[in-house]
């Protein structure tokens, strides 16, 4: 097991669209344990492939927190949606903005589980949001992306004035 390090906006891994999965091997199998053990490190609730620096389909996701209950999809597409909610959301990519996004309230994700089948999750509340922003992150969206143009703005000043420190 080995904690990965996660990659921070504006890395072009996370501006480009992740390739497809064919099938569930040892080496898959290896990185969702080692990007389980980096999700639960880094405090967060998911986590994409392409966040370590992987230009795959695949996420993990874990709303409650609770070791050896996350949730893993591979090819995860959403293909039905419901209602719309506003919420406060963060990103390990993005560590300077915490900012309220409007999202789909409820939706169903299809997916290739860590058994190759594919399967059919219906979501509300933590775990939609989380689906949304996982499945964003592979087609190479960051959340802040989905912000009023102000707010991207302030949020990209701030990244720049970080940068000039290191
Ligand atoms: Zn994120």
């Amino acid at each position: 097991m080995a904690r990965l390090k996660v990659v921070q906006y504006p890395n072009p891994v996370l501006i480009n669209k992740t390739q497809p999965v064919a099938s569930v091997g040892d080496w898959e199998r290896s990185f969702i344990i080692d990007m389980i053990e980096t999700m639960h490190a880094e405090s967060g609730v998911g986590l994409a492939a392409n966040q370590v620096g992987v230009s795959k389909q695949i996420f993990v996701a874990s709303a409650d927190g609770v070791q050896g209950k996350e949730l893993v999809y591979f090819n995860p597409e959403i293909i039905h949606t419901a209602g719309e909610i506003r919420d406060f959301e963060g990103c390990l990519s993005v560590r300077e903005a915490y900012e309220p996004v409007t999202r789909f309230r409820e939706v169903t994700l299809r997916a290739m589980n860590l058994d190759g089948k594919i399967v059919e999750v219906t979501a509300k509340g933590l775990l939609a949001r989380i689906f949304q922003h996982e499945v964003d992150h592979l087609n190479g969206m960051v959340f802040v992306h989905r912000l009023g143009w102000w707010k991207r703005r302030m949020i990209f000043k701030k990244l720049e004035k970080n940068k000039q420190r290191f």
